[in-house]
């Protein structure tokens, strides 16, 4: 919960007047925010400007960072949290963007061998405060919406993920039910697409997903806020743990969306 001091000061945040040119990023950057009703669309453009308030965003590799980068990032990370009356990614300080995927330094441990190399990465989360982010990967995403991929949800899962200390599949959780519910339905599922890919078989969960509980659960939000209708229909427990979890049902406003088109009287092709 918020502290007094604290809620004061975001809400001055929020009654700030939110630019027009910022609106039409976030509309372009969330496919859902046209689907959301005004108050979730107000609540989100709120999170936004306490999100650009209290981070700090860093251009990496000569990247100047404009208000489009700033936007487009914000507006992503903050639809993960809408409707979660707490601070907004408490633990995370800075964003840093590059142009493009970044070559990192490793060092990886292969037995008694450490690997050090430099790795080209798209993206990654840093429990401690961190998110490194690929501006090309990330535009990419906001263009290609709808292909179950988006590396800005991608990471900020982690975050999420990593506040209750451990990068492990949970994410903080109200209740030891809650808990038990989530690690039987979301374990369930990730022992299934192990099974599909030792046995060989398609997957339509993207394979990454199977490098540990931490990158399921990071892909799997990706897949239920980019591609909510196909999620739903073949995973619906999966789907509706973390409907639960994000407070939101991206596949009834996709679907209300849709429908809402064929009663304005647009005739389907005959
Ligand atoms: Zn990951």
């Amino acid at each position: 919960m918020l502290g007094f001091l604290k809620r004061r000061r975001h809400k001055a945040i929020r009654s700030r007047p939110f630019p027009a040119e910022w609106r039409a990023i976030v509309a372009r950057a969330v496919h859902l925010y046209p689907l959301l009703d005004e108050d979730d669309r107000r609540e989100l453009e709120g999170d936004v400007q306490v999100f650009l308030e209290e981070k700090t965003f860093e251009g990496g590799g000569g990247l100047v960072i404009t208000d489009e980068i700033r936007v487009t990032i914000a507006a992503q990370a903050c639809l993960l949290v809408l409707h979660r009356d707490t601070e907004i990614y408490p633990d995370l300080d800075t964003v840093v963007v590059y142009p493009g995927a970044y070559a990192a330094n490793v060092i990886r441990r292969d037995g008694p061998v450490v690997i050090e190399g430099r790795e080209e990465r798209l993206g990654e989360s840093w429990s401690r405060g961190l998110v490194v982010l690929g501006w090309d990967q990330v535009s990419h995403d906001v263009r290609a919406s709808g292909t179950g991929h988006n590396v800005v949800l991608h990471e900020f899962a982690h975050q999420l993920d990593a506040e209750d200390g451990d990068v492990d599949g949970a994410p903080p959780l109200p209740s030891g039910a809650r808990y038990r519910n989530w690690a039987a339905v979301l374990g369930a599922e990730y022992a299934e697409l192990e099974a599909k890919l030792d046995a060989g078989r398609p997957t339509d969960i993207d394979p990454y997903a199977a490098t540990n509980p931490g990158e399921f659960f990071a892909v799997v939000t990706e897949a239920f806020f980019e591609r909510p209708l196909a999620l739903r229909a073949r995973h619906p427990a999966l789907y509706d743990e973390l409907a639960a979890f994000y407070r939101l049902d991206p596949a009834t406003l996709v679907s209300g969306a849709r429908g809402a088109t064929t009663a304005r009287g647009i005739k389907a092709p005959s």
